[in-house]
């Protein structure tokens, strides 16, 4: 089964709260050149919002796999899991 058709049987119950959080957002303008997050997150939930001159976190997709926490280089976000309740939930395993 390919990713994105397992990303279909995937489901959310969202929070009002993001549980993920950018430390220093002077960090990712100034010190962050690639900008990794936008890459590596396999729900594109970090976007370069040029206009804004920041990272926007569309936290309602987040699948709490971890990677961000490990990839961005500066340990700028600052992610925890959703409250109970909510978040994703998986289907078929
Ligand atoms: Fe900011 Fe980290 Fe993303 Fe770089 S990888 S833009 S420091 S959150
Ligand atoms: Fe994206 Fe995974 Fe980080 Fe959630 S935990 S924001 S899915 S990389």
């Amino acid at each position: 089964m390919k990713l994105d058709d397992k990303l279909f049987l995937v489901r959310f119950n969202t929070d009002k709260l993001s549980h993920i959080k950018i430390n220093d957002p002077e960090v990712c303008l100034k010190q962050c050149q690639d900008k990794p997050c936008t890459r590596i997150c396999p729900a594109h939930v970090y976007d370069w919002d040029e206009e804004e001159k920041r990272i926007s976190v569309g936290y309602e997709g987040c699948l709490e796999c971890g990677t961000c926490l490990i990839g961005c280089p500066f340990g700028n976000i600052n992610w925890n899991y959703p409250r109970g309740g909510f978040g994703v939930s998986w289907k078929n395993g």
